[in-house]
């Protein structure tokens, strides 16, 4: 069983990547999975090569520091020669009309001038980062799973066209894991690229800085905490984290705090220290160049081992090599 995940190098790392996904991935990670930074995805849109290349280092930085075993760890565009060439095969076999489809590409693309055409065809390189890998199974949100479908309707018309190649993938459901929402406008999720990052907790935020984001958070008109996450989403969103970071029910921590300002204080000291060791981590390795450069590089050598063959195949099928 090969479960396959990825995160995008869109931004640093916040708080919500960290509860809802690494510290779950270096958990309960089986021992053929594997973990990605996609750098090749965030080229989508608008970028700034200097900024993604540091952010594709930092993550990978951060997915060892979280945990998650170093050999079960590779960015994406370490393995770039094998997914352009399957990509183009897979491009060869996706209809115009199937990509046109995906509904985040209709989203993201309305109203803005100069789409890149990598905003159309970035589900079958996500296909190709799949189908590589031999994944069997891609755990993704809603937003996805048209993308994982695509991956599946790749695989078997290729497998079925010119030959077994392919591992069909089949998209599953994480389980249902702490969704944090943005502090300061706490109906939204926190995300690594929000414009505006005032109420976002990154992994790699000073204490001081937690702190202070944590006293700012939205709260509503009320001072004494309770759970209510339809009515009072500022204070509910906090219980989540605490819960999230300490154990225990939300509804059941609110009976702890009298108020909002000792809540606050009892939250940000838990993030604090449920990031300490990541940040910490992540902070030792970026000094360490030649052993963030090691791990690299030992990462990318063993995903094109073990996948580089499927390409070959692949090609030799379609009658190109
Ligand atoms: P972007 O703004 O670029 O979409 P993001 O912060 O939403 O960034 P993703 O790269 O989309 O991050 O997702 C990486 C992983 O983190 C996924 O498994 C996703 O479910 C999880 N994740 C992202 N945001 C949250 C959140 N607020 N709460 C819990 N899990 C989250
Ligand atoms: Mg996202």
């Amino acid at each position: 069983m090969v479960q396959l995940s990825g995160i995008t190098p869109s931004g640093h790392v916040q708080l919500g990547n960290h509860l809802g996904a690494l510290r779950r991935w270096a958990a309960e990670g089986g021992p053929d999975d594997l973990y990605f930074v996609s750098d090749l995805h965030a080229m989508t849109t608008a970028h700034n090569p200097a900024k993604l290349r540091s952010l594709a280092t930092e993550q990978l930085a951060v997915l060892v520091a979280a945990g998650i075993a170093p050999e079960r760890v590779f960015v994406q565009s370490d393995l770039a020669r094998e997914l352009g060439a399957l990509t183009w095969v897979l491009e060869c076999t996706c209809s115009y009309g199937e990509a046109a489809r995906m509904i985040q590409f209709k989203e993201k693309s309305k109203g803005q001038a100069g789409v890149r055409l990598s905003l159309l065809t970035y589900p079958v390189l996500m296909a190709a980062d799949i189908l590589l890998q031999g994944a069997d199974e891609v755990p993704v949100g809603e937003d996805q799973r048209q993308h994982v479908e695509l991956a599946r309707t790749l695989a078997r018309r290729f497998n079925s066209t010119y030959g077994e190649v392919f591992v069909v993938p089949e998209a599953t459901l994480p389980p249902a894991g702490a969704r944090v929402k943005d502090l300061a406008e706490p109906t939204r999720k926190m995300s690594k690229s929000a414009q505006d990052s005032a109420g976002v907790v990154f992994v790699l935020d000073e204490p001081d800085q937690i702190r202070r984001k944590i006293r700012k958070a939205r709260t509503d008109g009320d001072s004494v905490p309770a759970y209510d996450p339809e009515n009072r989403p500022g204070i509910s969103n906090l219980l989540e984290i605490l819960a999230a970071c300490v154990g225990g029910e939300p509804a059941e921590l609110a009976e702890k705090y009298p108020s909002y300002g000792v809540l606050k204080d009892a939250v940000a000291d838990a993030v604090i220290e449920e990031l300490r060791p990541v940040r910490e981590g992540t902070r030792a390795l970026l000094d360490d160049v030649a052993e963030l450069e090691r791990v690299r590089k030992a990462g990318a050598e063993r995903a094109i081992d073990r996948s580089s063959h499927r390409v070959s195949a692949a090609l030799r099928m379609v009658g190109a090599a």
